[in-house]
């Protein structure tokens, strides 16, 4: 199992019940956020019981898009 599979497994091994509070939200998934949308979305992640395994995941996947984490990512990395 490569580290990237085995960080998927810990993000979606989450509680069977729990749906993570970006489920569903396009803003953690748009090209583009302004400042505000920025905030907000640190701010839900912020709260996030599943923040370090979708850390964890985000890393070793080496995600080029979307907001994962408390982080925007773009092909550059991590922009903030
Ligand atoms: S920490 Fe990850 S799973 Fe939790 S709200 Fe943020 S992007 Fe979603």
């Amino acid at each position: 199992m490569t580290a990237e599979e085995a960080a998927w497994d810990a993000l979606n091994s989450a509680p069977e019940h729990y749906t993570p509070p970006c489920d569903g939200r396009a803003l953690f998934t748009a090209d583009r956020l302004s400042d505000d949308e920025l905030a907000l979305c640190t701010s839900i992640c912020a709260a996030c019981p599943l923040l370090a395994e979708c850390d964890a995941y985000a890393t070793a996947a080496g995600v080029k898009t979307g907001f994962w984490a408390g982080h925007a990512y773009t092909n550059k990395g991590k922009s903030l």
